[in-house]
């Protein structure tokens, strides 16, 4: 009998995770790897963080050791594009000519930095942060003599401002909402957020609209906004945000949402063949009885089990609770959950202490928390979100009751 073949489209976190999870639950087929970047997988979120300060080399960044491809047989191809998606024979277009037959193919093409469609976007020294190369280019414009402007208050600009401090860099991050993660969160972490920033020495232009970039010889030296006003700088990240790279799997006829729809295996609704995974797709989350794209690690990697499992027969691997963080100066950020449908917000703790966490509640169910600097309080309310448990307001609020008799 002819071993399976699976094919993987994208080397990233989900699709390097995907080729090893495969192996690991004794997948004995070809497995082909590709991915367009020119190295193997690696972490991303070092990116705007421990590696943009120098902390880390590049070396610590990869998903694997080098070495770990060929010792496992998994055939990775660097440099190389998927083209186009033919389902009908079971084949995807390569950009080096060539192509690749699949029985399973699992699509990890994560996503790409929004772009911003106004003038001067194409002047030297403004960047985005997706990969390593952008990473490079980032690095290279800070310094101590530099000011570097942040486009977008989201989490990856506000980890960028506060790397960027420490290298001595002037930073002021630009958003046009009246607050910073105002996709993401709510005011009182907003709040806190901004003051510790300023603390920092971030200075901050809110409910700003960017008309567009000012370049002197070919480089920036200004963002343009209303009214004819320039704030200088020196280089510029645009974090607006990302699309997810759905456009082979769309074109091939797969239901597509921002995301390629899939089901709790992460297989595509389309076609039972093709698997899609991380960035890229859009998946069922059970305990909010909902559909959603998330750009997270653990996300990458728990639908990277999904699909692994599926391909080898294995039984699903249980539901968890989606997650992420994010580290800025010495905060260490923890979200738990989404705060959908919520009533009411309870904080736990003193914001003034930089140690506390935010609970956001639907009734008398945990929806999300955003622990700073609280790591207990973070893992119960993973629990608690997860298991739909009702709980005492009462105990929640008050730091003298452990989390471990919230969460009884
Ligand atoms: P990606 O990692 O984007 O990988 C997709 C790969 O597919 C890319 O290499 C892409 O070039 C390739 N590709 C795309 N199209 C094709 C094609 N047609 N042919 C071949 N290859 C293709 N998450 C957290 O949980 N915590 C954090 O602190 C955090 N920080 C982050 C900081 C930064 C700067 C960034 C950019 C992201 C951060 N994230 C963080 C998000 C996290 O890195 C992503 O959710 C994760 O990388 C998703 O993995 P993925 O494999 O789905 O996508």
């Amino acid at each position: 009998m002819r071993l399976t073949r699976v094919l993987i489209v994208g080397a990233g976190h989900a699709g390097g995770t995907a080729a090893a999870v495969l192996r690991q639950y004794g997948h004995e087929g070809p497995i082909v790897l590709v991915g367009e970047e020119p190295i193997p997988p690696y972490q991303r979120p070092p990116l705007s963080k421990a590696w943009l300060k120098g902390e880390v080399d590049a070396g610590s960044l990869a998903l694997k050791p080098p070495e770990f491809y060929a010792e496992n047989n998994i055939d990775f191809r660097a440099n190389v594009r998927a083209l186009k998606l033919r389902r009908s024979n079971r084949l995807v277009v390569l950009s080096d000519g060539s192509v690749a037959e699949y029985d399973r193919l699992i699509l990890a093409t994560g996503a790409r930095a929004m772009v911003l469609p106004i003038k001067g976007r194409e002047l030297k020294g403004v960047t985005f942060l997706r990969t390593t190369a952008d990473a490079d280019q980032l690095k290279a414009a800070l310094g101590p003599d530099k000011t570097l402007a942040v486009v977008g208050g989201g989490y990856v600009g506000l980890e960028v401002a506060a790397s960027a401090r420490a290298l001595g860099a002037q930073v002021v991050v630009l958003e046009k909402e009246d607050r910073l993660l105002a996709r993401v969160t709510c005011k009182a972490l907003s709040d806190f957020v901004q003051g510790y920033h300023e603390r920092h020495g971030v200075n901050f232009e809110l409910r700003c609209s960017i008309l567009g970039f000012k370049g002197v010889d070919g480089h920036v030296a200004g963002v343009e906004l209303a009214y004819g006003r320039v704030v200088p700088c020196d280089a510029v990240v645009v974090g607006i945000g990302a699309d997810p790279n759905e456009e082979i799997a769309r074109d091939a006829g797969l239901e597509c949402a921002r995301g390629v729809v899939v089901d709790l295996d992460a297989r595509s609704v389309t076609d039972h063949n093709i698997f899609a995974i991380g960035d890229v797709a859009h998946r069922p989350m059970p305990i909010y009885d909902r559909m959603l794209r998330m750009e997270s690690v653990p996300n990458a990697v728990e639908q990277a089990n999904q699909a692994a499992a599926a391909i080898t027969g294995r039984p699903r691997p249980p539901g968890e609770c989606p997650w992420q963080w994010s580290d800025q100066y010495d905060l260490k950020l923890q979200i738990a959950g989404y705060a959908f449908d919520a009533d009411e917000i309870l904080v736990r703790g003193d914001p003034a202490t930089a140690k506390f966490a935010i609970f956001h509640l639907k009734g008398n169910q945990v929806q999300s928390v955003e622990a700073i600097n609280a790591p207990l309080e973070f893992m119960m309310g993973k629990t608690l979100i997860l298991g739909r448990k009702p709980v005492s307001k009462t105990k929640l609020r008050d730091p003298a009751v452990s989390m471990k008799e919230v969460g009884t």
